[in-house]
């Protein structure tokens, strides 16, 4: 059973009460993205922080009485969740009191993603289908290849001409179907849109599928628990379409309503300087508008966010904050990051933290105040951007003098 009251929908607001799966708002069509709502007095009965005490699933089917599926459909599943949350011991390095990074590029496929694709291919199970498909150049795709695998589903995954060569690579290897569609990406989504309408598979194209933020909703879930629900004063995520920190927000939510925390933490959202419509539109108090996509930052270069509502009311409703970092010092905090803290991530996961050091030099955040930066991606899914900022090692012969010279010119070793 599911602890589901309904849906309301986030244009027109009107609560559709139904345990039967919605897509869409029916009135508001094609923008009427669903918000699922939880009956919490029921859940408060099953659900509380003595019961996470004594449960030894070390994933984020701990908790399953928040989240929109059956239990029958999640064993099989790889293990997803559950990512460190490692503390920072330099906080004098960074001027701030406490720092934690939730680590989510340590997931099965190596971003935040999994916690999404794992709740579709769950989804799919429940009602019966056996092919997930979705248009996606990047880890919503590869993520969705690996979990179909280890669940005995197939995927068809629609590509644009140009796909990334690494995250490519992780869906041939998973075995999905990709479909390179001549084109850019939105050719891609409009064949997979009228394929899947066509074939009737499961659709994980993700903003409109209200069931996916409920898995990424997770990371906060684990954040609060990982610190006792005494949780931070401050989240800072990368922005893409607006899914992940609709999530994020979301799981404070959900826990703020079972009175396991005191409060929501302020919600930073990091846009790239080059691609960045919910900037824009949280600084000028307007709608979303579309921007250009110039960024290397592969993962959050959305030009049209697909969930614009959740992406801006996260930020609104917690107190905190957009702000947008440049390509430059996205590089500057990867290198930083991995450095410093023994983390690599890809681009759009540095992004946020790119964001922390910008909203400390700017006294947004403030020194006394307490920070966690979630990591949404393995540094591993993009090694060629990595590598434009790093240095060539020497080449040396099998000659201890030369070694012994070469440190000492270089004042190394
Ligand atoms: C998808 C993604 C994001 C942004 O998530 P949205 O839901 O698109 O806002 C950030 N970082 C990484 C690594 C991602 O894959
Ligand atoms: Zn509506």
């Amino acid at each position: 059973m599911t602890y589901i009251k309904g849906y309301s929908c986030t244009i027109c607001g009107k609560f559709y009460e139904t345990k039967a799966e919605m897509v869409l708002c029916p009135d508001c069509k094609d923008k009427g993205i669903l918000e699922i709502e939880f009956d919490y007095e029921k859940i408060k009965t099953v659900f509380s922080k003595e019961v996470l005490k004594d449960n030894k699933d070390y994933s984020i089917w701990r908790y399953l009485p928040l989240l929109p599926v059956e239990e029958k459909y999640t064993k099989g599943s790889l293990r997803v969740g559950w990512t460190p949350l490692l503390e920072s011991k330099n906080n004098e390095l960074y001027q701030i009191k406490k720092l934690h990074f939730k680590d989510d590029g340590l997931n099965p496929t190596l971003s935040l993603k999994d916690r999404a694709s794992v709740i579709a291919c769950v989804k799919a199970l429940e009602n019966n289908n056996r092919t997930i498909a979705c248009a996606s150049t990047g880890n919503a795709a590869s993520s969705l290849a690996g979990n179909a695998a280890k669940m005995g589903l197939k995927t068809v995954i629609f590509v644009p001409k140009r796909a990334p060569i690494g995250k490519l690579t992780q869906l041939l290897v998973f075995g999905a179907n990709v479909i390179k569609v001549d084109g850019d990406y939105k050719k891609a989504f409009s064949l997979s849109k009228k394929a899947i309408e066509h074939f009737g598979w499961y659709n994980r194209n993700a903003a409109i599928n209200p069931n996916l933020i409920e898995g990424k909703k997770t990371v906060a879930l684990e954040i609060a628990e990982q610190l006792d629900f005494d949780v931070p004063d401050w989240v800072v995520v990368s922005v893409g379409d607006g899914c992940t920190i609709g999530g994020v927000y979301k799981g404070f939510y959900d826990l703020l309503q079972l009175n396991m925390i005191k409060k929501i933490p302020k919600i930073l959202g990091v846009q790239a300087l080059g691609c960045d419509p919910f900037y824009q539109a949280f600084i000028n108090d307007k709608p979303l508008e579309e921007t250009d996509e110039f960024t290397i930052a592969d993962s959050i270069a959305v030009g049209i966010p697909r969930n614009p509502v959740k992406g801006l009311n996260a930020v609104k409703k917690s107190k905190g904050s957009y702000l947008v970092v440049s390509d430059e010092e996205i590089m500057k905090a990867m290198k930083l990051l991995a450095e410093s803290e023994g983390i690599f991530a890809e681009p759009a996961a540095s992004a946020a933290f790119a964001g922390f050091i910008k909203a400390r030099s700017e006294n947004l955040i403030k020194e006394e105040e307490t920070v966690t930066v979630i990591i949404t991606g393995n540094g591993l899914k993009d090694t060629k951007n990595a590598l434009t900022i790093l240095e060539e090692p020497v080449l040396l012969e099998d000659d201890l003098e030369e070694l012994i010279r070469y440190f000492k010119k270089e004042k190394r070793g």
